[in-house]
């Protein structure tokens, strides 16, 4: 049998860390990787045979639970008829007219390969569309790595402790300006768009005050920005149309990534009509990709689409309350200090007191604490992110049987902390 650690030797010989993408090479929570080896419902098994409880689902991308049998039958049947042709396809249109259907601001949508992609894109599209040079981004949200809003970025940077990134140059973050989470910032009319997580989900979870996104709203219209709902956690997660739907508030451009690939690679990028027109062919914001619109992840995003109904998502907010609420009485009953968020499907843990309303706050979590309830549920088989600023996905899969195993691991793991 290979190891975990003589997996993770190998790989840090041919990949930076190990890893290909930071948080999972275990810096800041200590110890080495689990390699998974393969995944089923709410559980994955990693190399050693070794059976977790998956919290971590992917960060996201993965709300059906691992290897849900429509999904993997959709890319089986997809994957026969060829992987990618760089002509466009049935399937793209079917996804885009579902998307179109859910997320209320979105008349036309664009097909990227991730996250990163698709808040870069609508960047651009923000500035071509406004003409104007400045982007709002609000400290503790993630948007992707692209250089531009790599500043105060929240989750793996947070738990490295870096502000930024080295390589990116002054004046790429020139024209961004970053402002406090939670607190309506005045803009000007070199604003050409607020690009904000409307539940932020990357500096642990930091619910929103509704007056903050209402407030957003308002002062872009009055200055003529452009706002942009950044969904690629939120999207097709908290509601059916997002967190927009949830909150009745309507952004002029939307992001979106993780939910709608099923577990493959995807983004979208999507608003009015009116502003989605500037995109080449129509217009002059050149964007492109030679695996945008990828017959996999489209078969894929429709088919975890498919099982999104109302049902679905009564489900996943009786999953989240079932695992805040197993949290919370762990956290009681051992004496820990800690508050369990819930944002309608989304559940969040802060090793401290009161509860965060911006970065500032959420960095005053307690991330060796944090580290030994990692080890605590790592150990008795549960699996949360290895990262203080991270949130948990609490899927379809998460049955009550299945967190009653959580409940078990967790109320061990809090006492011995
Ligand atoms: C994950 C994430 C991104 C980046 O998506 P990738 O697919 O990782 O590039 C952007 N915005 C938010 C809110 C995210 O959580």
């Amino acid at each position: 049998m290979t190891t975990n650690d003589e997996l993770f030797a190998r790989a840090r010989q041919v990949i930076p860390g190990g890893v290909n993408s930071p948080v999972r090479a275990f810096g800041s929570v200590g110890g080495t990787p689990y390699f998974v080896a393969r995944g089923e419902g709410a559980h994955v098994w990693d190399a050693e045979g070794t059976r977790y409880v998956d919290l971590v689902q992917s960060y996201g991308a993965i709300i059906a639970g691992h290897a849900h049998p429509a999904i993997v039958e959709a890319v089986q049947r997809a994957a026969v008829d060829g992987t990618s042709y760089g002509a466009p396809t049935e399937r793209e249109v079917v996804l885009a007219e579902e998307i179109c259907a859910r997320v209320p601001s979105c008349q036309m949508v664009r097909l990227v390969s991730s996250g990163t992609e698709a808040t870069m894109s609508a960047i651009r599209v923000a500035r071509g569309f406004t003409g104007r040079p400045k982007v709002v981004k609000f400290a503790g949200n993630y948007h992707g790595h692209g250089d531009l809003l790599l500043a105060e970025a929240g989750s793996g940077l947070a738990a490295l402790g870096l502000p930024g990134s080295a390589g990116v140059t002054e004046a790429a973050v020139h024209d961004t300006v970053v402002v406090p989470y939670n607190q309506v910032p005045q803009l000007d009319e070199q604003t050409a768009c607020v690009i904000v997580e409307p539940i932020a989900a990357n500096m642990g979870l930091v619910p929103p005050d509704i007056d903050f996104l209402h407030g957003l709203r308002a002062e872009c219209d009055r200055v003529g920005a452009l706002l942009i709902f950044d969904e690629v956690i939120t999207g097709f997660r908290v509601a059916r149309g997002g967190a927009q739907d949830l909150f009745g508030i309507a952004p002029d451009l939307t992001t979106m990534g993780k939910v709608i690939g099923g577990g493959l690679n995807i983004g979208a990028y999507g608003g009015r009509v009116d502003v989605m027109e500037v995109v080449a062919p129509l217009g002059p914001v050149y964007q492109a990709g030679t695996l945008s619109g990828n017959p996999l992840a489209t078969a894929a995003g429709l088919a975890v689409l498919d099982l999104l109904d109302a049902a679905a998502y009564e489900t996943l907010r009786r999953h989240a309350e079932s695992l805040a609420e197993i949290l919370r009485s762990a956290f009681a009953a051992a004496g820990v200090v800690a508050h369990v968020p819930v944002a309608a499907t989304l559940v969040g843990v802060y090793l401290g007191d009161p509860l965060p309303s911006d970065y500032d706050d959420a960095r005053a979590t307690d991330e060796a604490a944090y580290a030994r309830l990692f080890h605590g549920l790592l150990d008795r088989g549960v699996a949360v992110a290895p990262g203080a600023y991270e949130v948990m996905f609490p899927g379809l899969a998460h049955t009550d049987e299945v967190l009653s195993e959580v409940a078990t691991a967790a109320s061990e793991a809090c006492a011995a902390m």
